[in-house]
């Protein structure tokens, strides 16, 4: 018999992910104060954060097995490439359809004129309720998930397999996001805060990084949470938000068991999903009969 993984359910913070909100509150007062434009601001971001928790993970790890091997850096570096694609792709669209939508929808909503900060929690929530939304249906069956399994494939949770998620997820994912906050008219800069900070706890959600977050598992998304929803048990894989537990909350689908930890993550049996090192065969596996 194995012994049982035990943890409590007491505050013990999880510095690195404390620390990555402190340095993503920095870069986006930066980025305010200066005017920065959107995409040197996320790249900057996407930097911090996987430079950062890969530190943490580096030195003080949640689970030592869960390191990514050489091999699996390569996969993840693959998919990054691929995804940098589909984030492209995903924008051009966003803007051909804000184009089209300026000739025929009032876009500037009584939301453009709320205080940053106001607008900022506001896109957020929105955001992460289209988010909800496909992960959920997602996780239903379907050609959905022959995409989504790609990413739950992996049998370890950490910073660097996060970006290997299909590229089509990462497609769909940006434009049930974005497009219900082009639509309401939001602010760019609260738009950029909303999609920095996003981008911040999907990362955090999925490090290999110690620490017991309380109270504070109601507020943000966090790696503990999130390990949960890798769980090979169905019964446990829930918690589909990342960046925020709200909806989770809302519609019964947050699990925080108060004690205990997730035992094993993947997906279990043979569903005839290509091994977490067959790069090219995972990238190909929604489009296979
Ligand atoms: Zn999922």
């Amino acid at each position: 018999m194995t012994t049982p993984i035990r943890s409590s359910s007491r505050f013990d913070p999880n510095w690195a992910h404390l620390g990555l909100l402190a340095l993503t509150g920095a870069l986006a007062w930066g980025a305010h104060q200066f005017s920065m434009s959107p995409f040197p601001t996320l790249v900057i971001g996407l930097v911090l954060t996987v430079g950062w928790l890969m530190l943490w993970e580096r030195f003080a790890p949640y689970r030592e097995a869960w390191r990514p091997s050489a091999n699996d850096l390569q996969r993840d570096a693959s998919f990054f490439g691929a995804n940098a694609v589909a984030d492209a792709a995903a924008d051009l669209l966003l803007r051909a359809a804000a184009l089209g939508a300026a000739m025929w929808w009032p876009v500037s909503g009584p939301v453009a004129t709320l205080p940053l900060a106001a607008g900022v929690v506001l896109a957020l929530v929105i955001a992460e309720l289209g988010d909800y939304a496909l992960h959920r249906l997602s996780h239903r069956g379907g050609w959905l998930w022959r995409v989504h399994v790609v990413h739950h494939r992996m049998e370890a949770v950490n910073t660097s397999n996060n970006f290997t998620t299909h590229p089509v997820n990462v497609l769909l994912r940006k434009l049930v996001r974005l497009l219900p906050l082009w639509l309401l008219g939001f602010s760019p800069e609260a738009i950029l805060m909303a999609l920095l900070f996003g981008q911040a706890q999907s990362f955090a959600a999925h490090a290999n990084t110690r620490g017991r977050m309380g109270w504070l598992n109601y507020v943000i998304g966090t790696a503990e949470l999130h390990r949960w929803h890798h769980s090979v048990r169905v019964e446990e894989a829930l918690n589909f938000g990342s960046a925020l537990p709200l909806w989770d909350q809302v519609f019964g689908t947050f699990h925080y068991p108060r004690d205990g930890a997730v035992r094993q993550v993947g997906v279990r049996g043979a569903y005839g999903v290509p091994a977490p090192a067959e790069t090219w065969a995972l990238l190909a596996h929604p489009f296979r009969g």
